[in-house]
């Protein structure tokens, strides 16, 4: 949930969980490292309050175990990562070393007598940190995938530890100097186009970063960001904590509604927390989701509904509202003016595609309206259906309220458009699905996957894939860690363990797609839920991405780019689910069916069904989370209050909240990754519906000479071309918003203005 890393290299290396339903992922780039948030899959975090173990004390690291999370990697493909070679008690020695080292390596370049050149000053620095890279790769997935207390007590203790070594190299006066040198003489050093966007891409970190600032300037950034990442461990410790400790345990007869599937995960849940023969709710939104989607009572939608939207805001000892979130953000915003910017957003949006807040707000408020008025033709629709059951003035009449939602707009669904969710899930066994995006990276790419064994992996049931391209030559090893285990991050996301370069020799990538479903009995096939496919498939486009990578220099390598393009090629590749030559080939069911196809016509017609909803909510977030950092600390107050204020400015629907409210708005405020950058998931979404527009124009999803232009443009270049230039080459022109307010059934006005900006340079 933090950044940890080289900053100087640091851009969205790490990507991406995505958690919603519909397109509206849910990710924070990062540098070398982070963890990943934000639930959509019934994730057990089993942590904190209550009966936290404490962890026996782990004998110390042998030099051994410390020098096998920094050595080379070795073996096949490059070499592989040395998941197994992991005790938890040499990350601390082992990251201290590797800090070390490359502060080392970082004041050999800065303290260099000769002249600065791209060679002895950029490209040593792409040379260094090696160590450092591998260390922070596996640090990153114990704290995502496996943070047992152990885990989480490194953290604790190592997070402000990062923050201050980040800060150290990023503000380095000698090595900017050089940097700046070489940025002001780009012109003239007869660089190619990709070696002068890595100096551009240097510079401006360093300039993000603070490092044209006076020393006393420098140390008071350093000062606060090592408050921050303290705060940011704080804020997502209380989150897990709140997760896990409210669990509704149901009796039997407290079910009714709830499919046998949900029943029987229930079931598992309970058993699992020692309460067999009860049914367990957990708090998470994974299991409140469905909960509220299916349940008949009333009572217990309202009161799981309250639980899960009370994260973080109870006041308690694991309260995010009275001192975290006012502290963040006041300590942002300073850091923020000693950079010499108005606030905290203006600075975060200063190297994006967006541009600046103006730019990000402008778009959404442009949508946000729109949203508001299908929110209540969504609610009238709900209205009627529960005006039917019970008459108003009759007992058991209603008002739709927030706790209602779900469960009411899925008899709208049914009613209108005679669709039950239930009815698909069948079709959807994940090893069919995940052989379905296989295909069609195939199809679009050429890539073929074929199952290795004997890779070490951090989990037993684990699969890794070898890529290969048409050639047959290798391109990469693909991860997937399927299950939910204690301590993993709740929620999908991909993974970047290792960038594709060809500075010193081809060296390949690796990446991971890891998600949260629960592991069935032996034997049994996983089957997943829509949204979940469609989620599958959004993580793979971010493994595209980078599998697609073709660049010479590991910071520019794919899948990194400026925070609001990045989720384009994922939310990209979430259109290639529905079409039919997947869904005729991998959604089938055990017995080999395929899904009919009045059931697809179905899914296809209810694609703008509930956009008020998902739309809205996501909105809410993000235009809150603008607010948020655009606002003066000092006139924010209460971060509830300012939350209930601002939305009732924007005549928020009462039917509905925020999808993150503040107190539990992980992407914001565990971590910087996503503040002031929850919008680039609407950014992005508009770039992806305009985008497949171009292949549907054309001859179809599979269109060859589309798919061709869309990997050399965008794929493989990484961020080695600036986002706004590498959309225009692929687009031929910039990209509009009308395609997007199509796929939400939204009304178009003509000439609606897009995401234009300014570039990143
Ligand atoms: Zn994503």
């Amino acid at each position: 949930m933090r950044a940890v890393g080289f900053q100087w290299r640091g851009l969205a290396l790490k990507v991406s969980p995505k958690s919603n339903p519909e397109p509206f992922p849910v990710m924070r780039s990062m540098l070398l490292v982070g963890a990943a948030i934000v639930a959509m899959m019934a994730a057990m975090p089993v942590l904190a309050q209550t009966a936290a173990p404490t962890p026996a004390p782990a004998p110390p690291a042998s030099p051994a175990d410390v020098q096998a999370l920094l050595a080379p990697w070795t073996g096949p493909y490059g070499g592989l990562v040395p998941f197994d070679k992991v005790k938890v008690s040499a990350f601390k020695p082992a990251l201290e070393e590797a800090m070390a080292q490359n502060l080392a390596e970082v004041d050999a370049i800065a303290d260099n007598p000769k002249p600065p050149t791209f060679d002895n000053t950029i490209v040593a620095l792409e040379r260094a940190g090696k160590a450092g890279a591998r260390v922070f790769t596996l640090y990153g997935v114990w704290t995502s995938n496996l943070a047992t207390p152990d885990v989480q007590a490194v953290d604790t203790e190592m997070s402000p530890r990062l923050a201050e070594f980040q800060d150290k190299i990023a503000q380095n006066a000698k090595l900017f100097a050089r940097v700046d040198a070489l940025y002001k003489a780009r012109d003239t050093l007869h660089l190619t186009p990709e070696q002068k966007q890595l100096v551009w891409v240097y510079w401006a970190n360093g300039v993000k970063q603070g490092a044209q600032l006076a020393p006393d300037a420098k140390a008071k950034v350093t000062a606060i960001n090592q408050k921050l990442a303290s705060l940011y461990t704080a804020f997502s410790q209380n989150l897990l904590a709140d997760e896990a400790g409210y669990v509704l345990y149901l009796k039997a007869d407290d079910l009714a509604g709830l499919p046998q599937a949900l029943k029987d995960a229930a079931a598992g849940a309970a058993a699992d927390k020692g309460h067999k023969g009860e049914y367990a709710i957990l708090n998470t939104r994974s299991s409140m989701d469905p909960f509220l989607t299916y349940s008949d009572r009333r009572d217990l939608r309202e009161k799981v509904w309250r639980t899960f939207y009370s994260r973080g805001d109870n006041r308690d000892a694991h309260d995010n509202t009275r001192t975290i979130i006012p502290e963040i953000l006041k300590l942002r915003a300073e850091k923020a003016h000693l950079m010499g910017y108005p606030n905290y957003a203006a600075w975060k949006l200063q190297d994006e595609m967006a541009k600046t807040p103006e730019n990000a707000m402008a778009l959404m408020l442009k949508v946000w309206p729109a949203a508001v008025a299908r929110i209540h033709e969504e609610v009238a629709d709900m209205q009627k259906v529960a005006d039917a059951e019970h008459p108003q003035g009759t007992p058991g009449a209603i008002k739709i309220e927030a706790w209602d939602y779900r469960y009411y707009a899925e008899k709208v669904r049914k009613a209108k458009y005679d669709l039950d969710m239930n009815q698909v899930k069948p079709y959807l066994q994940l090893d069919k699905v995940r052989d379905g995006m296989f295909w069609a990276a195939g199809q679009l790419y050429g890539f073929t996957f074929t199952r290795v064994e004997g890779v070490p992996t951090f989990a037993p049931a684990m699969q890794v894939y070898e890529v290969k391209d048409r050639a047959g030559r290798h391109v990469g090893l693909w991860y997937f860690d399927p299950y939910a285990r204690p301590g993993k991050n709740s929620g999908a996301w991909m993974d970047a363990y290792r960038p594709q370069q060809t500075l010193d020799g081809s060296t390949p990538t690796i990446v991971s797609n890891n998600a949260n479903f629960v592991k069935p009995p032996p034997g049994q096939p996983v089957l997943i839920s829509w949204d979940d496919g469609v989620t599958m498939f959004h993580e793979f486009g971010h493994a595209l991405h980078g599998l697609n990578s073709n660049v010479t220099y590991p910071t520019l390598a794919s899948p990194s780019q400026a925070q609001d393009f990045v989720e384009f090629p994922s939310q990209l590749n979430e259109n290639w689910l529905s079409t039919p030559e997947v869904l005729s080939r991998f959604a089938v069911d055990v017995n080999g069916k395929p899904i009919p196809a009045d059931l697809v016509a179905k899914i296809q017609k209810s694609k703008t069904f509930n956009t008020g909803f998902t739309v809205g909510e996501y909105l809410a977030s993000a235009i809150m989370d603008m607010k948020f950092h655009m606002a003066d600390p000092a006139t924010i107050g209460d971060p509830d209050v300012f939350e209930k204020t601002e939305l009732a400015k924007l005549n928020m629907p009462s039917e509905m909240v925020m999808r993150h409210r503040t107190p539990q708005f992980s992407h914001i405020f565990s971590g910087d990754g996503y503040a002031a950058g929850y919008y680039s998931y609407l950014w992005a979404e508009v770039l992806d519906h305009d985008a497949y527009e171009a292949f549907t124009e054309a001859g179809g999803p599979y269109d060859k000479a589309v798919a061709k232009r869309l990997h050399d443009d965008i794929m493989q270049v990484g961020y080695s071309v600036p986002p706004d230039v590498a959309y225009r080459n692929f687009r031929g022109r910039d990209p509009e918003v009308a395609a997007y307010l199509r796929s939400k059934g939204f009304p178009v006005e003509a000439a609606a203005p897009a995401p234009r900006a300014a570039g990143t340079k």
